[in-house]
């Protein structure tokens, strides 16, 4: 039994907890403001803010580390002789037919496929869960599309193209830079074989003479 029971300990008590709580749940929701606060600024630095999609610092975190095994992909676009769209539209013109490349690669991307702008005119896009020939007809039907795709300018209606290189994970596991590299090589032999189109290095193939798809 209490000697003396204070007057108003239920209060008090009540209060205490009262306070607790709030500065329990003030101190949560600070931490999730930092947090959310925390992931808007990491989006924007893996944002590339011309086309909305992601850069090549996405391309490092997401995949820099990955095993590339089979079914998973790489397809590389370079857009065809932008230097002249440039220079004969101008820069914003230019600007212009990058966000429309983006807009194409929205519209052909689905579960499985990430997009991104390396720079300039490069572009990557990382295809996991599908087959070679699966990648291979996303990879063109972009390639066909944004051919089909017209930009109004004051000189005229304007039509640009895209080359692509496909390169392929294996069973042995390969890393993004050699993927990288096997598409590169094939986006090169697009260009040398006269642009507006896709190839793809056939891992079946390699070990023959490099033999090449293209749309
Ligand atoms: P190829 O068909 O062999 O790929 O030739 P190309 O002219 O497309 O290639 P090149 O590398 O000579 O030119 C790329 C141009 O892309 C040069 C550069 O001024 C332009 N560029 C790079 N970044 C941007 C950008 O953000 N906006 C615009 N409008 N142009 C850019
Ligand atoms: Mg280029
Ligand atoms: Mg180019």
């Amino acid at each position: 039994m209490l000697g003396v029971a204070p007057d108003n300990w239920a209060e008090r008590l009540n209060s205490a907890v009262a306070v607790a709580c709030m500065t329990g749940l003030g101190a949560l929701t600070l931490s999730l403001h930092h947090l959310q606060a925390q992931i808007e600024l990491k989006t924007e630095t893996m944002t590339d803010p011309l086309t909305g999609l992601m850069n090549r610092r996405a391309l490092t975190a997401f995949y820099g580390e990955r095993v590339f095994g089979p079914f998973m992909s790489v397809a590389m676009f370079d857009l065809d002789h932008f230097k002249k769209t440039n220079d004969v539209f101008g820069h914003p013109v230019g600007d212009q037919v990058l966000r429309r490349f983006a807009a194409v690669v929205r519209k052909y991307s689905r579960t499985g496929v990430d997009a991104f702008r390396l720079g300039g005119e490069e572009f990557v896009l990382v295809m996991s869960r599908m087959t070679e020939e699966k990648a291979y007809d996303i990879a063109s039907k972009i390639s066909v599309a944004f051919g089909t795709e017209v930009v109004a300018t004051q000189l005229g209606p304007l039509r640009s193209t895209v080359s692509g290189g496909i390169g392929f994970g294996g069973t042995d596991g390969t890393s993004l830079d050699n993927v990288l590299a096997e598409a590169d090589a094939a986006l090169y032999a697009a260009k040398r074989a006269g642009r507006n189109r896709v190839v793809a290095q056939n891992k079946a193939s390699k070990a023959d003479a490099p033999a090449l798809r293209s749309a």
